[in-house]
């Protein structure tokens, strides 16, 4: 082990986005709802909006476009007698990272998690 090839001479910038790169898993925590929150910003658009951030898991960045269904006067059940306030967004992993053993036609690690987003 005394030829070794060690490049030290030509240091490459190393970025360091995934100290342990994780496989694709569709896999849910309560962190990730907790750390998403804290690191989601929402950017509305005409059809509802995007939430912006990184990846609880895998901390790629990513964007979510939610539209917002319930927001367009569906009221189907007219005996709804309290106006909702929070609504609960089940979002999941939309990075472009590579994440070995994704499926090939999806996208993100695999995580999800639901965020509740407030009027
Ligand atoms: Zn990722
Ligand atoms: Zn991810």
């Amino acid at each position: 082990m005394s030829d070794r090839e060690v490049n030290s001479s030509n240091q490459r910038k190393v970025l360091v986005v995934n100290a342990t790169p994780k496989p694709y898993a569709e896999v849910t925590d309560d962190d990730f709802a907790t750390v998403a929150a804290e690191n989601f910003s929402i950017r509305e658009t005409s059809g509802g909006v995007i939430l912006v951030g990184a990846c609880p898991r895998c901390g790629d960045p990513m964007e979510f476009p939610w539209v917002d269904d319930t927001y367009r006067g569906v009221t189907e059940t007219a005996t709804v007698t309290a106006p909702v306030s929070r609504r609960i967004v089940t979002m999941l992993c939309t990075c472009t990272a590579p994440h070995e053993g994704r499926p090939g036609d999806s996208f993100g690690c695999g995580a999800f998690w639901n965020l509740a987003i407030e009027d």
